[in-house]
């Protein structure tokens, strides 16, 4: 990619992507990536980094795509001219949405690229004349976001189509592709979390751990390759109102395991069971931000209220409970409270919420003061700052105890069990705070993981690499209720985690044990048994069991057991309870 663009159009960009799918060595991909970022103005920097990690808006950006199968179905037929049907034909080909809409649109126009359609408008197909080829639809990158944002803003479902179908016939039919890649979140060029960061640091010449950190307290790689290339990389701090990813911890086999690998002291915190919530504080205005980093303060208005007229402002770490009277109530009452916009008064007073934080962001210094970064800061100061802090009845500091041997903290353990809550996360007080990392700076301690052996009733083509085989297993238990004895009843749904050659094998026995297809679902022949490991299981009306499983994954392949003596319903009751 030679030439030099000033204000950046999609189908160069696209043509980098489709660069990065097809090259295989990791320098060579920073290489082009690099090259192509250096040539943009910074507003379509911005947006092409963002493109790059396969998101229509930065991942701290509470819009997500919300672009249905349907509306991008509807939008590509008619921009395609193709018949009802043609795009769903086109997707069983490749399970690719993206490559489904190139199929279309290229066959009903060939010569796209170089013969654009009659009666376009110069000024939004030629945005930077002498630059683009003069016969080249196409648009600048923030221009396609806009376009994005109209789609994702608008409430009618007919006029999202709309929006969608007029943006894709101002594109030639690459673009179009990862414009649908974008929206559908199925990117999917190969290009591994750090290689963007790497390519920005490359582009300006900028060392990879500012770029790392500042992307750590931003969130936003948009954001800090506009800062690399305007050499402000120093200046990355997190904002109020623009959630970070959490820090993640690291699983740990047993105490002895956290005692050798952290060392004295240990700081052991209970490791409470409910959802991960960021609190953004600034005067009265509150806001949660769910691990996803969703704004999910309608949800907890009570969480919320507590707070706001609490005297310091900053950004807060913790776990959003079901508590009432500062008691925690187990993780299935919460779930009342989850799925629901805005809870009604009645769900408010049988299921009250709290938060209980364990960790400091950011903070102002005084009030009035502006916040500020605490990242770099280690967790015992950010503890002694959180311990300062004024806090209502709803909101509680973390059960924090200091231990020095394994001994000590599998008593800690127990203690943390004891008092219902899940287990431990154990902390090196020396560590700063590093969003989205999963180190060993936190270990986490809880229970064995539970697994169930269950019968696979279902398979679903997979997608991405496993887009020509059965991966995709619903999976159930074996009815023991009096009269219901032997009926299966499902109970999960799992992309497989078996080998290569496992899912081969078992797709071509599928293929000779299907009972019947309905769609791309088939119903499979109740043979074959799986062990299914999770996280959780729990009530649900979900699956035919009236149970479901949090993450699901698949272990092992079960071919000693027969379907006859798979796990029964009451084993699930039992572990649910
Ligand atoms: P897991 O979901 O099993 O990977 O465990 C990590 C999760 O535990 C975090 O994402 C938090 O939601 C939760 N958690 C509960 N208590 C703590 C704590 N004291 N420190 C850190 N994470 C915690």
């Amino acid at each position: 990619m030679n030439r030099c663009y000033t204000i950046g159009p999609m189908r160069p960009w696209a043509e980098i992507a489709s660069g990065v799918a097809a090259t295989s060595r990791t320098s060579g991909k920073i290489a082009l990536l690099a090259g192509y970022l250096r040539s943009l103005d910074p507003d379509s920097l911005a947006v092409a980094c963002v493109f790059f990690t396969g998101r229509p808006f930065p991942a701290a950006d509470p819009r997500t795509a919300g672009i249905g199968w349907a509306a991008v179905r509807e939008a590509v037929e008619r921009v395609a001219g193709a018949a009802p049907g043609a795009f769903g034909e086109a997707y069983d080909r490749s399970s690719d949405p993206g490559r489904a809409t190139y199929d279309l649109l290229a066959a009903r126009d060939p010569a796209a690229t170089r013969d654009p359609t009659p009666g376009h408008t110069p000024a939004a197909r030629d945005p930077t004349p002498g630059h683009t080829p003069a016969a080249t639809r196409d648009l600048p990158l923030p221009e396609v976001q806009g376009a994005f944002a109209a789609i994702v803003e608008a409430r009618r479902p007919a006029v999202r189509v709309d929006l969608l179908a007029d943006l894709l016939g101002r594109l030639d039919p690459l673009a179009a592709m990862y414009v649908v890649k974008v929206l559908s979140g199925e990117l999917r060029i190969g290009l591994r979390e750090g290689l963007l960061e790497s390519a920005v640091a490359g582009a300006f010449d900028r060392p990879l751990a500012e770029v790392r950190h500042a992307l750590m307290a931003t969130g936003d790689i948009g954001e800090v390759a506009r800062l690399a290339r305007a050499d402000r990389l120093a200046g990355a701090s997190p904002s109020l109102f623009r959630p970070l990813q959490p820090m993640l911890a690291s699983p740990a086999r047993d105490a002895e395991e956290i005692a050798s690998r952290l060392g004295a002291p240990l700081w052991a915190e209970d490791k409470y069971d409910g959802i991960r919530a960021q609190l953004h504080k600034l005067g009265p205005e509150v806001r949660l931000f769910s691990r996803d980093l969703h704004d999910i303060t309608r949800q907890f208005p009570d969480v919320a209220g507590a707070a706001a007229s609490l005297p310091w402002d900053g950004i807060l770490d913790g776990e959003l409970l079901a508590m009432e009277s500062g008691t925690i109530l187990p993780f299935a009452r919460l779930q009342n409270r989850l799925g629901r916009v805005a809870p009604s008064a009645g769900t408010l007073a049988a299921v009250p919420a709290g938060y209980v934080t364990f960790d400091a962001i950011a903070l102002a210094p005084s009030p009035g003061e502006p916040v500020a970064p605490l990242l770099d800061v280690p967790l015992a100061e950010r503890r002694a700052r959180l311990e300062a802090l004024e806090l209502p009845d709803r909101i509680a500091l973390g059960h924090l105890v200091h231990v020095e041997t394994a001994a000590e903290l599998d008593a800690a353990f127990d203690a943390a069990r004891a008092r219902g809550n899940e287990g431990l996360v154990v902390k090196d007080p020396e560590s700063g705070y590093t969003p989205g990392r999963r180190g060993l700076a936190w270990l986490k301690l809880k229970k064995a993981l539970a697994t169930l052996d269950c019968v696979v009733v279902g398979v679903e083509l997979g997608h991405g690499r496993r887009h020509g085989v059965l991966s995709d297993y619903t999976f159930a238990v074996r009815d023991d209720r009096p009269g219901r004895e032997g009926a299966l009843v499902t109970v999960g749904k799992a992309y497989s985690g078996l080998t290569d050659a496992e899912i081969a094998e078992m797709t071509r026995w599928f293929e000779a044990h299907t009972l019947r297809r309905l769609g791309r679902y088939r119903l499979v022949e109740p043979t074959i048994v799986v062990e299914v490991a999770f996280d959780r299981i729990q009530p649900s009306a979900r699956h035919g069991s009236g149970y479901a499983m949090r993450f699901p994954r698949i272990a092992r392949l079960r071919p000693d057991k027969p379907a006859s003596e798979a796990d029964t319903l009451s084993a699930v009751a039992a572990l649910a309870s």
